[in-house]
């Protein structure tokens, strides 16, 4: 008789990854071919305020015969007091009209944020950005990732990060607030659209325990379903932490690699798995 190895019985779930729909390296197709090969069950794409890059996956997942199943997503981002919050949205309906308008003026606010971002750079002497950086976005959603990539070209830096330190975070030459939505609004579209909202990365925000806790009792209260608890590269201890957290507001656990590109430590279902006690954000999926 054969037996079942533990891999064999377990779904895998990546619930957060980008393409050039909007700040992703690879193209939609790229993407679902190498979720099959990192072997991902169930793959979430979730593109900044798009879905442009869905169609695509799903035609090629269809065309080739793949064993994924492929989650309709968004990464919305929002403004809460003075952060920039990201909900995703899984299993949306991507036609719906709420929702396609919040994304449309989601878009319009990248668009001119953009322009603003370019002129403020050439202020401080570095010409050809808007140009650049547009060059790289192509047909997706303009972000601030492909600013650094221009910038990275163009010898600003060494390294994407570097450049966003030195340019396009809070307080530096190229940063300019955005007028994202509001959490309630992205949590109502969502859920308009038949979706479940999701907290994206609470790690990421550099919130005390106390704001963090706020974030989500409010996140919560607006009707938000989940947050992510789980991703590739997390400090010891904090995928429990967040599990407790994801307990104590009464939210399911997400988990996803936010994968955006080939890069050594971050990789499509790459040590994404659940802390014990965790309610799944998929347990009612069909
Ligand atoms: P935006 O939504 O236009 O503000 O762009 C945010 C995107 O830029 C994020 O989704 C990341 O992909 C990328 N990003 C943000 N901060 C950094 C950073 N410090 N280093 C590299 N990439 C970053
Ligand atoms: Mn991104
Ligand atoms: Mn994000
Ligand atoms: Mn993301």
């Amino acid at each position: 008789m054969d037996t079942i190895t533990e891999a064999s019985v377990l779904t895998r779930y990546d619930l957060h990854s980008h393409t050039t729909a909007s700040d992703g390296l690879l193209i939609p197709s790229e993407l679902v071919q190498r979720a099959v090969t990192m072997g991902v069950d169930v793959l979430a794409i979730t593109d900044h305020d798009t879905t442009a890059g869905l169609a695509q996956a799903a035609e090629t997942i269809w065309q080739r015969n793949l064993p994924l199943r492929l989650i309709n997503g968004v990464e919305i981002s929002t403004l809460w007091e003075k952060y920039e919050i990201h909900v995703v949205g899984l299993n949306i309906d991507v036609a719906h009209a709420g929702l396609c308008e919040l994304l449309y003026e989601q878009s319009q606010h990248r668009f001119h944020r953009a322009q603003e971002i370019s002129l403020r750079l050439e202020k401080i002497g570095i010409p050809g950005v808007w140009q650049g950086a547009s060059h790289l976005v192509g047909n997706g959603q303009v972000t601030r990732a492909h600013f650094a990539r221009y910038l990275v070209d163009a010898g600003h830096g060494k390294n994407t990060a570097e450049v966003f330190k030195k340019y396009l975070i809070k307080g530096k030459a190229g940063y300019v607030p955005a007028l994202w939505c509001s959490i309630q609004q992205a949590i109502e579209a969502i859920s308009r659209a038949g979706g479940q909202s999701v907290l994206a990365h609470p790690g990421r925000y550099h919130l005390s325990i106390k704001e963090l806790r706020r974030l989500l009792s409010h996140f919560a209260g607006q009707g938000g379903d989940a947050m992510e608890v789980a991703q590739c590269q997390q400090a010891s201890g904090e995928r429990e932490q967040l599990g407790q957290l994801a307990r104590d507001f009464n939210l399911l656990a997400s988990l996803g690699s936010d994968f955006h590109q080939p890069c050594s430590w971050i990789e499509l279902g790459h040590k994404l798995w659940l802390p014990a006690g965790a309610e799944a954000v998929w347990r009612d999926w069909s």
